[in-house]
């Protein structure tokens, strides 16, 4: 049985709020803000919990283009179900605190905790069983942010790092060249600064701004960027990889990737992460490809299977600490783009959607 302390019988602060999913966007339209209400609600109080659970203070809130699918009638994924009209909004996960706890809670009042899919309502003050939560300890060597457990030790750090192992099969017996595009975002920062931890010898990154060039090149060590919205990228890959694209990393899909693939040698490696440039189209996932780019991925051998971090939920712990050791050793940096306060959580979601961060979305309510 756990103690908690005396302030753990006040009441908790009255400022609670709960960001509401009111309209869908339409299958082929960008999301708009006033598809989601920010409403106040109760704190709960220890008279909401049963023994096991607890009352969580949400610290920071993760904001993820799944999200944009879930916002759909139906997701086209089976682990993923749709927001309804109506409801709260949850998240793909978050960082909190525990500020009350059940007389048989395993978690004490001060811990830190975080918890995936489904489980993290975009609200302030929480009641949640405590067996759906992970208790978490912060790389103990500086001062990091509890934001750190989202923007590198979390589902962003993990999916970069599983999947440069599992799918990108980087050949450390020669120089190897990846592309990443989505390259200034959360998975796509990590994954290009993995890529070259674990032997890749150049790493381009594709994004949408000079600002998020210069910092993919000034903090994450890219070689080179490519800002796809002001370059022609096949023009620019021809320049930047003469040698040809072992590994793409893409979070993209659509024309960058049909580009990419094309600058690809024999026997390449897509890691196929994500299709963000579709998420706001019907089309399915993954969407499919023009018939030129799968005739270039038949004829050259290139493998380029669905990847999904979630099948690899066995391996998550074993990821969860090397992100950890590489952080404290800064071995790899992270950025992060906080929103403060729900009522801004609308317009965290639009800009992330809209390329407005770099690094990891956030929210700090
Ligand atoms: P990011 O932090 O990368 O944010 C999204 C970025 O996508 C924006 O900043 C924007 O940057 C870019 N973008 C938006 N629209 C377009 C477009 N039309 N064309 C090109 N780029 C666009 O998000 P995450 O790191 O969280 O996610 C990256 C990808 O990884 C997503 O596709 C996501 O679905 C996927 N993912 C996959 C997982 C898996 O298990 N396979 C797990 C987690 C995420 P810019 O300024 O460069 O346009």
């Amino acid at each position: 049985m756990t103690s908690s302390s005396s302030s753990a019988h006040q009441p908790l602060p009255a400022d609670n709020k709960v960001v509401i999913f009111v309209k869908r966007p339409g299958e082929n339209n960008a999301p708009t803000i006033d598809c989601f209400d920010v409403v106040p609600i109760d704190s709960p109080s220890e008279k909401d919990i049963t023994s096991d659970q607890c009352i969580v203070r949400t610290l920071f809130l993760s904001v993820d283009p799944a999200q944009r699918c879930r916002m759909n009638p139906s997701t086209g994924v089976d682990y993923l179900g749709p927001y309804e009209i109506g409801e709260p909004v949850d998240g793909m996960e978050g960082v909190g605190v525990v500020e009350r706890v059940g007389s048989a809670c395993t978690l004490e009042v001060g811990d830190l905790v975080t918890g995936c899919i489904r489980l993290w309502t975009w609200t302030k003050y929480f009641v949640c069983d405590s067996s759906d939560l992970v208790k978490v300890n912060l790389p103990s060597s500086r001062n990091f942010s509890p934001s750190v457990i989202l923007s590198c030790a979390g589902l962003s750090g993990i999916t970069a790092l599983l999947g440069i192992r599992k799918k990108a099969l980087i050949d450390r017996s020669r120089p190897q060249t990846i592309v990443v595009s989505g390259a200034a975002g959360s998975c796509g920062s990590l994954a290009g600064q993995i890529a070259r931890i674990e032997g890749c010898s150049k790493v381009i990154g594709i994004c949408g701004s000079d600002d998020k060039c210069t910092v993919l090149k000034r903090e994450f060590g890219f070689n080179d960027t490519i800002n796809y919205k002001t370059e022609n990228v096949s023009e620019r890959l021809g320049h930047l990889a003469p040698e040809g694209i072992d590994i793409y990393w893409d979070n993209v899909g659509g024309v960058i990737s049909d580009d990419v693939i094309r600058a690809m040698n024999n026997e390449g490696r897509v890691v196929l992460c994500g299709q963000i440039a579709v998420y706001n189209t019907d089309l399915p996932y993954p969407p499919p490809l023009p018939e030129h780019t799968t005739k270039i991925i038949k004829e050259r051998n290139i493998q380029r299977e669905r990847y999904l971090v979630l099948m690899y939920k066995d391996e998550i712990d074993e990821a969860v600490a090397q992100l950890s050791e590489w952080l404290q050793q800064d071995k790899i940096k992270v950025k992060e783009t906080i929103y403060d306060g729900l009522n801004a959580a609308p317009s965290a979601f639009v800009d992330m959607m809209n390329g407005k961060n770099i690094g990891k979305m956030l929210i700090r309510p």
